[in-house]
This record gives structure tokens, sequence and C-alpha cells, in this order.
């Protein structure tokens, strides 16, 4: 699980052609520097030793937590095929998840490393954002909802940009009661709710999750 690959990145802004090694599998265990860095999306920042300009460089890879067993694929570009599952993913019955840039990657990261069902918190980031959406002026911008461990506990948050009036944060706190609400409306579906390999776990899939609950 330590082998690497070596791209090549152009900087956009004085031309300078720098390398770039990163690892086929980020073994979390192994790399928790590296990890750190994916959990606070700073991980593929790649910086021209010429200029100083930085830019994002991603490509894919499989993020492997061993210790709380789950993989994360990160598949920028849907062409290139997905790397195989490690026999012991599937052996083991791991989760298995698809993303598609560097900040699902880390929101999903920190979404498997906490007690609650990443599905729950799918679900949660959609209600919030399903919410807020039609209380939103023309000309606003929503970010995307992010899950994090707040100082008051686990919480999803909305940024947002509302037409002139500046930033405001949509908040779900996800408190015990709130996630045993959360758990009585969808908690049975979730249980019958089968892996299948890399799924993409995010606004869609919990869209369509909702939504079959509410027909
Ligand atoms: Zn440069």
């Amino acid at each position: 699980m330590r082998k690497t690959t070596m791209f090549q990145w152009t900087c956009p802004k004085c031309g300078k052609k720098e390398l770039v090694l990163r690892p086929i599998v980020l073994d979390a265990d192994a790399m928790p520097e590296a990890a750190g860095d994916v959990r606070e999306d700073r991980y593929f920042r790649v910086r021209c030793s010429a200029c100083g300009e930085t830019q994002d460089f991603l490509m894919h890879m499989l993020y492997a937590d061993r210790t709380r067993r789950f993989l994360v694929a990160l598949q920028p570009d849907e062409k290139t095929p997905l790397s195989p599952v490690p026999a012991e993913a599937l052996r083991e019955g791991w989760r298995l998840r698809l993303v598609r840039d560097s900040e699902d990657l880390a929101d999903k990261v920190r979404a498997l490393e906490s007690a609650i069902d990443d599905r729950l918190i799918a679900v949660a980031e959609y209600l919030l954002y399903r919410k807020i959406r039609p209380a939103m002026p023309a000309g606003s911008v929503m970010g995307m909802t992010v899950f994090h461990e707040g100082d008051g506990g686990p919480e999803v948050l909305l940024p947002m940009e509302i037409a002139e009036k500046g930033y405001a944060m949509g908040k779900d706190a996800l408190t015990a009661a709130r996630l045993a609400e959360l758990e009585s409306a969808y908690g049975k579906a979730l249980a019958e709710d089968r892996e299948t390999g890399f799924r993409e776990i995010g606004r869609a899939w919990a869209a369509a999750f909702v939504e079959s609950q509410e027909k």
C-alpha cells in the first residue's frame, strides 16, 4: 500500500514545471500527518518553487482507514477507472465511498471518522439545504454543506451569501435528540440500504433517499 505516482504540475502563473509525488493509496494509519491535511482540505495544494503561486492539484487516490475500516476513492475524472478495492476491504466489509473533489473528500473523511452513520449525516446535510433553499432571495449563493465536530458537538453547517445581505451560516446541531429524530424517520430504511461497492453518498444520493421515504 505504499506505491506512489509521479505527476507533473505546471504553474499557471509562471509556467515552471514541478514534480508532485503522491501515494496511490493514502494509508491514514501510516501517514497521520497527510490524513490530517486531507481532513483540513489542504493535502492537494501544490506550491510553485519559483513564484510561490499555489493551486490544488487533484488526482485519483484511495484514502484508506484500517482502524475504522473505510475506503474513500477520490475520482475527479469519471473516465479514469477506479483503483481496485484491496482484498482485505472486500473481505471485511469496509464502507466504500466515492467523491469527486478534495472538499468532498475532507467532508466524507470527517463523517466516516465520527460515530454517526455517514449516510445519516448526508441526510441531515440535504435536509438543511432543502429547508434553507426556498428562503433564499434571487442572486444568493449557497456553499457546500460541511460536517464537523464543533465545540458543542457534531453539527452540519451550510455557508451562504445572501443577496444584498452578505454572509450567513445555516446550522443543524446533531444533538442526541436531533439524531434520535433522524434515526426514527430514516433508521429503518438505512438498515435496509445495502452497500454495493464504491458509492457517492452525497446530496444527490440523500435527495433520492429522503424523497423515496416521503412517497
Ligand atoms: Zn510559478
